[in-house]
């Protein structure tokens, strides 16, 4: 042993020369804002997923609210997402004033099930906004075919799936529009900032212009110097230069990021395999192409009550863990006040955020320290007495 207490991050950003040479050459230009570095992003967004239009913009967020908007969601509309999720999945159809109808997860790969898509449908749905809840692809075609059938609208929040893939289509490329974040825990980062994806070109041109206030005329195309005019209501969700710079660079490390997290996560599920009272949460699939963000493990049986016990005691041993996610979103107060809350209609939405934690598996953990966090995993679970 050559060291005892390895302190162990649940993520950390990769950040190189490669970064700090694209940001230097910033500082050195004169254009702060959506120049050449976003459009280098966009492209080398577009060549890695194989497909469609990319839009830098300042969020995730920004990338799904931008999308309900531009497909006139709005008032009096319901979309159909997942109760296990990140909470903006939901916020950017409420900000739009329309209504989440939320369904329950598969407990194997915690995303939403498709059957239960198609009981939620009533005469206001309007869309489907899906997640690929850890980089684990849902079954787009059979939810491509319940929205095609019924003329829904497709928004897939990918923010946990770069490079991920369902029957070799990258995710975001199924539905109208793929939303990704580059917030610091995910797959690649710019800080905070995110991706508008399809294959709509009307639906990116539309988008740009709400991305930039509305204004009708690029800097570029105004033939008097400071002259536009405005026809539409509009925000500002560009991302800046200097995120973009480092964005478009993050891009080529992604097949070197995508290998060692696939990697890592083989190895804790090779040493999971016989662990009593654990089960991973993966994708047995041949289309499905997972871009492992995490590996979440489900505690069962006389562990299931266990989870915040071991929680601590990982944090003691310094093992950053997390949990995908802390709550299902229509518990959150904000949706519970409004909604009200049924339980049962979210049974393995609760499993996953009451008795599951998620171990990192990103490009910092060598193997020996992903074997060494499996091995604390277990002896901490093999320590807890029922
Ligand atoms: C992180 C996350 C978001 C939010 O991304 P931002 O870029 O921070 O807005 C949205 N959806 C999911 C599923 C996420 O995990």
């Amino acid at each position: 042993m050559m060291n005892e207490n390895p302190k162990i991050d649940f993520a950390a950003p990769v950040m190189g020369d490669i970064e700090r040479e694209a940001l230097q050459r910033v500082l050195d230009g004169n254009i702060l804002t959506d120049g050449a570095n976003c459009a280098e992003f966009e492209r080398g967004f577009e060549k890695f997923t194989g497909g469609g239009r990319a839009l830098t913009v300042s969020s995730c967020m920004a990338a799904l609210h931008l999308s309900y908007l531009n497909f006139g969601i709005g008032a009096e509309d319901e979309v159909i997402v997942p109760a296990q999720t990140h909470t903006a999945t939901a916020h950017a159809v409420e900000i739009v004033g329309a209504r989440p109808v939320f369904v329950d997860a598969d407990p194997a790969t915690g995303n939403m099930r498709p059957e239960l898509i198609e009981k939620a449908v009533t005469p206001n749905t309007r869309a489907i906004g899906l997640v690929h809840f850890q980089g684990i692809p849902c079954d787009m075609e059979r939810i491509m075919r319940i929205a095609q059938a019924n003329d829904f609208v497709v928004i897939e929040d990918c923010a946990l799936a770069m490079g991920a893939f369902w029957e070799g289509k990258h995710v975001g490329l199924w539905g109208d529009a793929g939303c990704f974040s580059f917030y610091p825990a995910k797959h690649i980062t710019t800080g905070e900032g995110g991706m508008l994806l399809s294959k709509n070109d009307e639906f990116i041109a539309c988008s740009r212009k709400i991305r930039g206030f509305g204004v009708d005329k690029t800097y570029g195309e105004r033939q008097i110097p400071g002259m536009y005019d405005v026809d539409e209501l509009g925000l500002n969700y560009r991302m800046s230069e200097f995120q973009a710079a480092v964005g478009k660079v993050q891009v080529r490390r992604l097949p070197d990021i995508l290998e060692k997290r696939e990697r890592n996560f083989n190895i804790y599920a090779e040493s999971f395999k016989n662990v009593k009272n654990l089960r991973i949460v993966k994708a047995d699939n041949k289309k499905a192409k997972s871009a492992y963000y995490g590996l979440s493990i489900i505690l069962e049986g006389t562990l299931s009550a266990k989870r915040n016990e071991i929680l601590a005691r990982l944090k003691k041993m310094h093992v950053g863990c997390s949990v995908y996610y802390p709550q299902p979103v229509p518990r959150m107060a904000y949706y519970r006040n409004k909604y009200g809350y049924n339980p049962e209609n979210y049974p393995n939405a609760e499993l996953i955020s009451d008795c599951s934690i998620t171990l990192p598996v990103g490009p910092h953990l060598s193997e020996s320290d992903v074997e060494y966090v499996a091995q604390t995993v277990k002896d901490i679970i093999g320590g807890c007495k029922s």
